[in-house]
């Protein structure tokens, strides 16, 4: 394939792209393929002689499609938003084709200031502390992931807690006794960092929630009080805003000062509700956040912007720095030298990095920020209307507080029977939902954060719940 080539290919896979999206409201949602059907599709060896674009994509359509879950549906109310829009695919064309690597300022100045700036621009349009920007000692990056934002931060808040000596000596010798808190809601990807980082999820206390599943701060603090009192070094905090399992909401006006008095790193992971500070009437979760020494979230999930691009933003640039920069000799040069530029690798796990900031400066300039709000609003509406007809209905119950965009919700019957219905509504292609537990009961989650998502496919699928429901109880 020459470049006269892909000009050809790329129109017709444009086109192909722009076809799926306006029918994929049709197709089933979930794939229903068993195990191993993908592959017995798939020759045993690689192709010795180039094959065209035609045949690659004939095998697309045949093989591939089938086993696509149909992420983009605006029927797809599953686990969490997962938005690609039009101006995020363009963006990640454009940052393929360019194919740059990121990893110092002086590999493509742009890809580092385009960063910068998009994440200062975020700071300004969701109304976080000023801290957060990179005209102080701060500043925002843009991670892959959530899970990998987390450990940035917790290995930063070990350096930081033992003076670069885990680093440095190894953890034997400078950090078996620290010790870090989130509470029993948080993600998985916390506990995770524990122990990519070597502490050990023993030493991650997982704090008890109240009756909205947010954390306990009374709790946290007895937890605190007593490792302390048993010489432990405490050292990170890691809240929630919008747990993945209910969407719950941590306190963190509580929370800061207990961080502040122990001298432990806050860290807050809004992965996908963070978007929703684009609109100033849901800011007052985000209240405290100024006592935070680190922000994350991802426009990956609910801000239109395709996967991955998760942002990360710190009060304190160095200690991140401090944490993961080593220099060899191959990558020094001038510019790094100045100490004038910022380089991104130093801010992550791996050294190469993709030019992410272009899809979401495409997206921030392609819905502007009134266009951002405006579709945030209405999925909360949704949401919010969506929970209202499980209250009108005395067959159902909601099992967490709703306070955006997820709605957690059960027949009031047994778990068996929950479980039922969330298979039949599934196996009907018409619609996709995915289930927790909360309180040790089987709970429905009703995710809604779709692009295309309207009033009508809420409806739709409220009405195919009560309507399987119906043969259930
Ligand atoms: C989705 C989610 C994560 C994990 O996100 P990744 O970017 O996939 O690592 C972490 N925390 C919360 C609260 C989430 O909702």
């Amino acid at each position: 394939m020459d470049w006269n080539d892909f000009r050809e290919n790329g129109h017709f896979l444009v086109d192909w792209i722009a076809d799926y999206r306006a029918s994929v409201e049709k197709r089933p949602v979930q794939s229903q393929v068993p195990p191993n059907s993908t592959r017995a599709q798939l020759p045993a060896h690689p192709p010795v002689q180039p094959e065209g674009f035609a045949e690659m994509m004939a095998d697309v359509e045949r093989v591939i499609m089938p086993g696509i879950t149909h992420w983009q549906s605006p029927n797809f109310f599953a686990y969490f938003p997962s938005n690609s829009s039009p101006a995020a695919v363009l963006g990640e064309l454009l940052s393929a084709g360019l194919g740059v690597q990121g990893m110092l300022w002086a590999t493509s100045p742009a890809c580092t200031e385009l960063e910068t700036h998009v994440l200062d621009w975020l700071v300004e349009m969701l109304g976080l502390p000023e801290g957060f920007s990179s005209r102080g000692p701060g500043g925002g990056v843009i991670q892959d992931t959530a899970s990998s934002a987390a450990l940035c931060v917790l290995l930063a808040a070990r350096e930081r807690a033992t003076q670069g000596a885990a680093n440095q000596a190894g953890l034997a010798r400078a950090g078996s006794d620290l010790v870090a808190y989130t509470s029993t809601q948080a993600h998985s990807s916390i506990e995770k960092a524990m122990t990519i980082a070597g502490l050990g999820r023993e030493s991650l206390r997982l704090i008890e929630v109240d009756e909205n599943f947010a954390m306990r701060p009374e709790a946290l603090a007895r937890q605190l009080a007593a490792d302390q009192q048993a010489g432990r070094r405490l050292f990170f905090i890691s809240a929630t805003l919008g747990t993945t399992s209910s969407n719950a909401m941590d306190p963190l006006t509580a929370l800061g000062p207990l961080a502040h008095q122990y001298g432990c790193w806050l860290h807050v992971d809004a992965a996908m509700s963070g978007t929703a500070a684009l609109c100033p009437e849901f800011r007052h979760w985000f209240a405290g956040l100024e006592m935070a020494d680190s922000f994350n979230f991802n426009p990956h999930k609910w801000m239109f912007t395709s996967f991955d691009c998760s942002c990360l933003f710190v009060r304190d640039r160095a200690a991140l720095v401090a944490a993961l920069s080593i220099v060899p000799e191959y990558l020094r040069n001038a510019a790094s030298a100045s100490g004038a530029v910022i380089d991104y690798r130093d801010w992550q796990i791996p050294l190469g990095r993709r030019f992410r900031a272009l899809k979401l400066w495409f997206v921030i300039r392609a819905f502007g920020v009134a266009g951002l709000r405006r579709r945030v609003r209405a999925h909360v509406e949704l949401a919010q209307r969506f929970a209202a007809w499980v209250r009108a209905d005395a067959r159902f119950e909601l099992a967490a507080p709703a306070p955006l965009n997820l709605v957690c919700f059960r027949l009031r019957a047994e778990d068996a029977v929950n479980e039922r219905l969330l298979t039949a509504l599934n196996a009907s292609g018409a619609l996709y939902l995915t289930h927790t537990k909360l309180n040790g009961r089987y709970t429905l989650r009703m995710s809604i954060g779709a692009m295309d998502t309207e009033e009508r496919h809420v409806a739709a699928a409220w009405g195919r719940i009560q309507s399987e429901a119906a043969g259930l109880v």
